[in-house]
């Protein structure tokens, strides 16, 4: 895992040797103080040399001064590093993101994805560049006061070293449950998260349901479980820190004796006893140090590995090798033999469907709920890749095609329409990033939807709210119209776009679907058939493929599946 991270501080390098040598020098100049105080004690205090205090004073001030810029450094220059690399790890995710299938959106909640995009990173930012400094200082913090303390007396030192192996044991044990515990941590906070995400945007349903409560309690189960989560990490926490500490108190007091005892038999001098025990709370501090970064290291470890589940999942939905660009395609699009289903264990949704469509002409769907209109029509732009047979657009198989232009092929109008938050300018000109003002108005117009647009208090430049929510569904219907004249795609789909309108915006964006078909492939899924009766060619689709096709007379005449759905709906009219 590590080897997955390092090379995130490769852009960094200088950022990552000025904040290492800076806690370098922060490491040396700590081990400073307590030479400089059995000089003080030994030597210049028994000479009365006065002005030598002075003197060895102004020099530590110096040190100090220099240790504090060094400080200064390290505090800013190993943040910015930080958040540098959270940007890299940031931009990263978010880039694969947009690789992975539709699939994986089926299957993962966008809370989830949030808290590994935003909680996890941070913690990562903070961990890549404390822990290194750490594991520096400490390092050199360790290693100068143990050699010091060897040079000074090796029977106290080894003393002391004895209590060592007790504080890694107890250290290690506690690692596997640090581990869990902080893991847990982060899996319930993606719970919350992932919560809060789908009841804010489901607020209407929730209000209209009146489930307020209902959340609120499903809310406190995820709330309550984190609150537990994070107590029992905090025990572990409060055990680790009180052991760790009560035993380097523990190592204080033995040196206290022991080197008291020394120094009353004249082995070592005041000065170097004093000396002594001063390098022994710089010996203990270390370890409390590296023993606090290992505690860091898990978090971040577990949250890396989040990451990196995300990172590792690999798009099956790809270019091929060799992918071909469409390029000014007619729009034949064929389906031979198609069979689909959406995971391994699911049924199968389209078995061995033929169809073809020739360029230019129009299609209606129909058939039960269920049936698969929808997904039939996901499989051209390749939202989803076909189990058997295979999907033609003039005559190159869809996963011949490079994605990218297979795409920009094809156009999809959807019932449940989508807007960003920004302006009514900016959703239609993302049919075309780049459009020019004339365009996107000649968009709107073609799409019936200017005058509305004019009525609007800013016009173009009014914002639509987030999804969308400041304009009727009339009006997100039409803009999705207009995105679509501009990105001008060969092959169309038009998802039940105009099934939950009023009459009279129904006749407006009818007209201006009409408009936007001509002269492309289009495939018009229809709940209402009265909306499709005069489409040249009307195919049935059921549980067992396309069934009947067709002029809408003569299916009815036909006395099949259409004839019974035409029945239905006319009774209903007829009831209402
Ligand atoms: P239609 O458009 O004809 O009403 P759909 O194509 O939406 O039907 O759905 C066909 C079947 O596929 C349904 O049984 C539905 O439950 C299932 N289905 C649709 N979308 C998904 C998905 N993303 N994951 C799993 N199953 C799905």
């Amino acid at each position: 895992m590590l080897k997955r991270f390092l090379p995130y501080y490769k852009p960094y390098l200088g950022l990552l040797a000025l904040d290492l040598a800076c806690a370098l020098g922060l490491g040396l100049a700590d081990l400073v103080f307590p030479a400089a105080t059995r000089r003080v004690v030994d030597v210049i205090v028994p000479a009365g040399d006065m002005a030598g205090l002075a003197r060895f004073g102004l020099l530590l001030v110096a040190l100090y001064a220099v240790r504090a810029g060094l400080e200064f450094i390290l505090g800013y220059y190993g943040h910015v590093l930080g958040v540098n690399i959270q940007h890299d790890l940031r931009r990263d995710i978010y880039r694969h993101l947009h690789t992975l299938d539709t699939r994986f959106f089926d299957d993962t909640k966008t809370g989830q994805i949030m808290s590994r995009i935003v909680g996890d990173l941070f913690d990562l930012a903070e961990i890549s560049h404390h822990l290194p400094e750490d594991l520096i200082m400490a390092g050199v913090r360790l290693i100068g006061s143990l050699v010091v303390m060897l040079a000074i007396d090796w029977r106290l030192a080894l003393v002391v070293f004895a209590i060592v192996p007790a504080q890694v044991l107890f250290s290690s044990t506690f690692r596997a449950r640090f581990r869990r515990a902080f893991r847990r941590n982060k899996e319930t906070m993606a719970v919350i998260n992932e919560h809060i995400e789908e009841s804010v945007s489901g607020v209407r349903v929730v209000r209209a349901f009146g489930n307020e409560d209902y959340e609120r309690a499903r809310f406190d189960d995820g709330n309550a479980t984190f609150r537990s989560s994070r107590i029992e990490s905090v025990f572990h926490i409060g055990v680790f820190n009180t052991g760790v500490s009560f035993l380097s108190n523990l190592g204080l007091v033995i040196v206290l004796v022991a080197g008291g005892y020394a120094a009353w038999r004249g082995s070592v001098s005041v000065g170097a006893y004093v000396a002594f025990a001063l390098y022994v709370a710089r010996f203990f501090q270390p370890i409390e140090v590296l023993v606090r970064s290992m505690e860091q290291f898990q978090e971040g470890a577990a949250g890396f590995g989040r990451f990196l589940e995300i990172v590792d999942t690999k798009p099956t939905i790809v270019d091929a090798p060799g992918a071909i660009e469409l390029a000014s395609v007619r729009g034949d699009v064929e389906f031979r033999e198609v069979s689909f289903r959406y995971g391994d264990g699911l049924e199968r949704v389209l078995e061995r469907v033929d169809l073809r469509v020739a360029a230019g002409e129009t299609v209606a769907i129909v058939g039960p709920s269920g049936a698969g209109k929808t997904t039939l029509c996901s499989l051209i732009p390749r939202f989803y890749d076909i189990e058997e047979g295979s999907i033609t657009v003039d005559g190159l198989d869809v996963r011949e095609a490079t994605i990218a232009s297979l795409r920009q092929a094809v156009g999809l109008v959807q019932q449940d329409v989508f807007l960003f938050s920004g302006s009514v300018r900016d959703n239609i000109a993302y049919g075309r990033l780049g459009a020019s003002d004339e365009e996107v108005e000649a968009a709107a117009a073609a799409a019936n939807a200017l005058e509305f647009i004019r009525s609007l208090p800013l016009g173009l430049d009014t914002l639509v709210g987030e999804r969308g929510v400041k304009l009727s569904g009339g009006q997100k219907q039409r803009i999705s119209i207009a995105r679509m004249f501009l990105k001008d795609p060969p092959i169309l789909i038009l998802d039940e776009a105009t099934s939950s309108l009023d009459t009279m915006s129904e006749l407006a964006i009818r007209e201006s679907l009409d408009r936007l078909s001509r002269g492309r492939t289009t495939f018009i899924i229809a709940h209402r058939l009265a909306t499709i009766r005069h489409a040249a060619r009307i195919l049935v689709l059921t549980e067992d493929g396309v069934v009947e096709q067709g002029r809408h007379d003569d299916l009815v005449a036909a006395g099949g599946v259409y004839r019974r759905l035409y029945d239905a709906q006319v009774e209903s009219l007829l009831v209402s």
